[in-house]
C-alpha cells in the first residue's frame, strides 16, 4: 500500500466522518475540450442572463492549475441538504437548499476541519465553495462522485442530486478516481417538468429559469405574467427539474443540523409572507443564503405568487 493511497483513503474516511456524503479525487488539469467549448457557446448565446461575473476569469475556470499554481489534485466533496421536514403544499415554497443556514459557511468550516484532521493544514490549498470560478459539477464527475444529468445537476448513484458541492485544490499528489458514466439514458423527465422551457439536455437558459429569476435577477421580471403563472407558490428558487428526476427517489434526509429549517420558517403561511416586514425578514433569514435575493427581491417574488 503506497503512502499516496493511504493518504487518499484517510481523507475520504475523514470527510465522511465530518458529515460529507461523498468524497472523490480528480487530477488538477484543464477541463476537457467538450466542456470548454460548451461553456464558450453557452456564454456567446447569452444564456447566463445578467450574471456577467461568469464571463470573468474564463481561463481559470477552464483550468484549475491557473486558479492555484502548482495544484495537483482536486478533492471533490458533496454534502446532503435534502430536508426531513418540508413546507406543506398549501404554503409558499422555497428551494430545499435554502431551508437552512448558508451553506458557504457550513461547508468551509468542515473543509478546514478536514484539512486539520488529516494533517494537511500546512500544505498549499484553496477551498472552493461557490465563490471561486470552478466547475463544481464537472470536478465532482471527474472525481467519480456521480454523473451530470440532463438537468445539469450532479447525480450521485443511489442518493440523487440534493447535495452541495465543494472542492479543495491542493498541491499534493493523491490517488485519482474514475468517472461514472451517465445513467440518464432516454429519460427526459426533468426537461418535461420545467414549466418555462428553460432546460435543454445539459443546457440551461437562465433568462427563462425560475431559479435565476427569483434569486439572481434584480428589478421587475421580464415577463411578469409568465413568471407568476410558472412559479405558482414558489417564492425562492425552483426544484422541479430535480424533483422530477427518478434518481431522487433515493434521497435521504440530511443529518446536518445547520441545514434543518427553523420552526418559525416552517410555520409561515401565505398571509404571513404577504405582510413580511424587513425586521421579520432579517430575523427569519439570519445567516441564510436567502439574503442573496434581498428583501426587495423576496417581496417581488411574493407579490407574483399565487
Ligand atoms: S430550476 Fe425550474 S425553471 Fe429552472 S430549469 Fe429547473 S425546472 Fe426549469
Ligand atoms: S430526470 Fe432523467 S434525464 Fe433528467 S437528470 Fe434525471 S435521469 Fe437524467
Amino acid at each position: 500500500m503506497t503512502a499516496t493511497h493511504e493518504l487518499t483513503q484517510k481523507i475520504k474516511a475523514e470527510a465522511l466522518r465530518l458529515g460529507f456524503s461523498a468524497c472523490g479525487v480528480a487530477k488538477a488539469e484543464p477541463v476537457d475540450a467538450v466542456t470548454a467549448e460548451r461553456y464558450h457557446k453557452w456564454l456567446a448565446e447569452g444564456n447566463h442572463a445578467s450574471m456577467t461575473y461568469l464571463e470573468n476569469n474564463i481561463d481559470k475556470r477552464l483550468d484549475p492549475t491557473l486558479l492555484m499554481p502548482g495544484a495537483k489534485s482536486i478533492i471533490s466533496l458533496a454534502m446532503n441538504y435534502y430536508p426531513a421536514q418540508k413546507l406543506r403544499d398549501d404554503q409558499f415554497q422555497f428551494a430545499y437548499y435554502a431551508y437552512g443556514k448558508d451553506y458557504h459557511d457550513v461547508l468551509k468550516q468542515r473543509m478546514r476541519k478536514l484539512l486539520s484532521s488529516t494533517s494537511l493544514n500546512s500544505v498549499n490549498s484553496l477551498l472552493c465553495v461557490d465563490t471561486v470560478p470552478i466547475f463544481d459539477r464537472y470536478w465532482a464527475y471527474r472525481a467519480g462522485l456521480g454523473w451530470i444529468g440532463k438537468n445539469g445537476c450532479l447525480i450521485i448513484p443511489h442518493a440523487g442530486s440534493f447535495f452541495f458541492l465543494a472542492e479543495i485544490l491542493t498541491d499534493i499528489e493523491l490517488e485519482y478516481d474514475t468517472p461514472i458514466e451517465s445513467h440518464c439514458g432516454n429519460c427526459r423527465q426533468c426537461l418535461d417538468a420545467c414549466p418555462t422551457g428553460a432546460l435543454q439536455p445539459h443546457t440551461l437558459d437562465a433568462r427563462k429559469c425560475l431559479s435565476y429569476l427569483t434569486i439572481e435577477h434584480r428589478g421587475d421580471f421580464p415577463d411578469n405574467d409568465l413568471v407568476a403563472k410558472a412559479t405558482g407558490r414558489g417564492i425562492y428558487g425552483c426544484d422541479r427539474c430535480q424533483l422530477a428526476c427518478p434518481h431522487n427517489r433515493f434521497a435521504q434526509p440530511t443529518s446536518v443540523l445547520e441545514f434543518m429549517p427553523s420552526q418559525a420558517f416552517l410555520s409561515m403561511r401565505p398571509d404571513d409572507w404577504k405582510q413580511l416586514t424587513v425586521e421579520q425578514y432579517r430575523t427569519l433569514f439570519k445567516g441564510s443564503a436567502v439574503k442573496r435575493a434581498k428583501y426587495e427581491g423576496l417581496i417581488r417574488n411574493i407579490s407574483s405568487s399565487k
